[in-house]
């Protein structure tokens, strides 16, 4: 069963086609600046592979209509990944969110669509972009089934004490404000391979799982199940990100008005995209933060540790959620990587059982390890990510 695993955003286009039979990659790619002056299409044939083939093609790509055309034509032209479109069961479409309407991965119909398109204001730049690209997947592949899998669902199991705000009833009911969590597909897919690796049924085991890539997030997942993560009802509370602030005092925003003259909006650009750890050192990198660390700057050795810090302290938290912790497990770009951020975070933290092995952490992690020391009472594991993996894994469940 081959499936195409689409995630659209707004100027780029993901896409990874999976064997299922064997979850072996054919292709992998993406078009990246649509609606800019010079687009462009990356794609690999069969990745690791003795014949893996890379394609790079450079031309004006006017919108996500266009983009997709230029991956199926790509696709076609080596006629040992598909000799037909018809050969393509399935496609899965990550969707940002879904809002309290979807605790699945759903099969695509008209009236779903219009649920999806109800939730746009809450995610106003996201959901668009993945409503596009499903219209044009389902023009595409009109023998495809089509399958939306949404980023905020595997935390829809959170309790209503751990999603509300504490404002005022009316809108969380008329303007559904209240908190989601994202990352979801990546924090059950890294769980469910820990529940494997460390032994224990999904459904008995607690864990700490932390999402720390350019976007960042932890989950307390308890029996399986998201019982609380550090994301809100957008992509921007909790942890420190690579341009995101994470949590800060919600006066703040009324500083910023009343005293720097400064609009909601560009309140919003400064969270988001002027913040994090770029905002406190000018750089959003981890790599390059280590790099300036190492020739004496100050501030990027302060983004560090303001990031690990906030880590720890959620750590802790998590923890008094969940009373009994079997594991803690890294996952994404920083935390598959970089052994000094999950030294620094996990830092202090022996009395509660944890810790690392200094040795098996010094490395970057390219498949499953267990990083803990041997009398660690709490299993710490470093575990990619795979969130291409996961959603045709989730395709496939619906499907069968
Ligand atoms: P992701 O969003 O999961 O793709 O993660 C991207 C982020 O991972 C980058 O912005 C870097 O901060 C970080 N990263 C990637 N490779 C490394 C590395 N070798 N060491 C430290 N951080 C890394």
């Amino acid at each position: 069963m081959k499936i195409l695993v689409i995630n659209s955003g707004s100027s780029s286009i993901k896409f990874q086609l999976l064997d299922m039979n064997d979850e072996s990659i054919l292709a992998t790619g993406l078009v990246e600046r649509i609606g800019e002056p010079q687009g462009v299409l990356k794609c690999v044939f069969t990745p690791g592979a003795d014949d893996e083939k890379e394609v790079e093609e450079k031309r004006i790509v006017t919108d996500h209509r266009a983009g997709m055309h230029m991956i199926v034509e790509c696709l076609g032209s080596d006629s040992d990944v598909i000799s037909d479109y018809t050969d393509i069961a399935a496609v899965g479409h990550r969707v940002v969110h879904g809002g309290e309407d979807f605790q699945q991965p759903t099969i695509i119909t008209d009236e779903m669509m219009e649920v999806v398109k109800k939730n746009i204001p809450l995610a106003p730049l996201h959901n668009p972009a993945n409503i596009d690209g499903i219209r044009v997947a389902q023009e595409l592949f009109p023998t495809a089934s089509q399958v939306a899998v949404f980023d905020t669902a595997f935390h829809q199991t959170i309790p209503a004490y751990a999603y509300h705000y504490a404002l005022p009833y009316n809108l969380y009911e008329q303007q559904h404000i209240r908190r989601y969590g994202f990352h979801g597909t990546s924090h059950k897919f890294v769980a469910s391979e820990c529940a494997r690796l460390i032994g224990k049924p999904l459904n008995k085991i607690n864990l700490i799982t932390i999402h720390l890539g350019n976007g960042c997030s932890m989950a307390a997942i308890k029996n399986g199940e998201s019982v609380d993560t550090t994301l809100g009802m957008t992509p921007l509370e909790g942890l420190v990100m690579g341009t995101r602030s994470g949590d800060v005092d919600p006066a703040i925003h009324a500083f910023l008005v009343r005293n720097c003259n400064m609009s909601i909006g560009d309140i919003d650009n400064l969270l988001n995209k002027e913040s994090g750890l770029k905002g406190l050192c000018g750089l959003n990198d981890m790599r390059d933060i280590h790099a300036a660390i190492e020739a004496g700057d100050k501030r990027a050795e302060l983004a560090l540790e303001v990031q690990t810090y906030r880590n720890r302290k959620y750590i802790g938290a998590f923890m008094a959620v969940l009373g009994r912790v079997d594991g803690i497990v890294f996952t994404a770009g920083i935390g598959e990587n970089d052994p000094i951020v999950r030294q620094k975070s996990l830092e202090g933290l022996g009395c509660f059982g944890i810790e690392l092995d200094p040795v098996v952490n010094n490395q970057r992690v390219k498949e499953p390890v267990r990083l803990s020391a041997e009398k660690s009472k709490v299993q710490i594991w470093g575990i990619p990510t795979n969130e291409e993996l996961a959603i045709a894994r989730e395709v496939k469940s619906v499907l069968e």
